[in-house]
């Protein structure tokens, strides 16, 4: 891992902030996706409202997908190099049913599902359930 935070954030057009490395640190060293919870757990100073304000603009910018599993906290993880403004992601989720970790499996792609006729998709997703690699 020698992606620079500095370096993404200029690169997604992103004013760079000491809060914004930080939290995009959090990121880069983590192999799984984190929520809010998480990102306080290890920033202990940082308010959550700044967090927040931190994740929607990553998000907005094309640097972070959410991601809705089982658990009730949604969960941020870092977007691929080439993902733009609206999301297309179609790489499955894996949560571990154990450790309550998800990760992007990045390297599969599931197909764009087969919709009746008159019905369009806004979004879809591919949530794995079962136990991660760590909890076996
Ligand atoms: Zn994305
Ligand atoms: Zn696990
Ligand atoms: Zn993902």
């Amino acid at each position: 891992m020698k992606i620079n935070a500095q370096q993404l954030l200029k690169e997604k057009n992103i004013r760079i902030t000491a809060n914004r490395i930080l939290i995009l640190e959090s990121f880069l060293k983590s192999s799984y996706s984190l929520s809010i919870a998480d990102i306080e757990e290890s920033l202990p100073w940082a308010d959550r409202a700044t967090i927040f304000r931190t994740l929607m603009t990553f998000k907005e910018k094309a640097l972070l997908h959410t991601i809705k599993d089982d658990d009730k906290a949604l969960k941020y993880a870092l977007c691929s190099d080439a993902c733009q403004v609206n999301h297309h992601h179609i790489h499955p989720h894996f949560h571990c049913d154990i450790c309550s970790k998800t990760y992007c499996l990045t390297q599969y792609e599931f197909p764009t599902p087969d919709l009746p006729e008159n019905f369009k998709a806004s979004n879809y997703s591919l949530i794995i359930n079962g136990i991660c690699s760590n909890c076996q």
